[in-house]
């Protein structure tokens, strides 16, 4: 379950932006994530539950929004949607491809109060 690493890596994220803009408290935090990383939602939100314990998140939702990914071939620049098993370029059937987008966990946003 590598959800649960990715989780304890974006609460860090989300403690040190919300005490850089000094929030007390934290409401909604939305992450993408690349399909290529295969995050799965149900079991990143149980990792999300037991990561937000007696933090200032602890009353915060977790938004996940999944992108599409795509790549481009190095050798023709064609851009497509490259399946988990299958990064042949379907153009001209090469593996020499790289990945654009889908490879990465994004904090997209944070939603919280100030402290006054
Ligand atoms: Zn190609």
């Amino acid at each position: 379950m590598h959800e649960m690493s990715i989780a304890v890596g974006l609460m860090d994220q989300v403690l040190e932006i919300a005490k850089v803009n000094g929030l007390k408290e934290i409401d909604e935090i939305e992450v993408e994530t690349g399909f290529l990383r295969q995050v799965i939602p149900e079991v990143m939100q149980e990792a999300f539950l037991a990561v937000r314990r007696e933090t200032i998140a602890q009353n915060a939702t977790l938004k996940i929004v999944e992108i599409a990914p795509l790549s481009e071939c190095n050798i023709c620049k064609k851009q497509f949607e490259p399946q988990l098993n299958d990064f042949l370029c379907p153009e001209c059937q090469k593996a020499d491809v790289k990945v654009l987008k889908g490879d990465e966990i994004i904090l997209k946003s944070i939603q919280g109060k100030e402290s006054k």
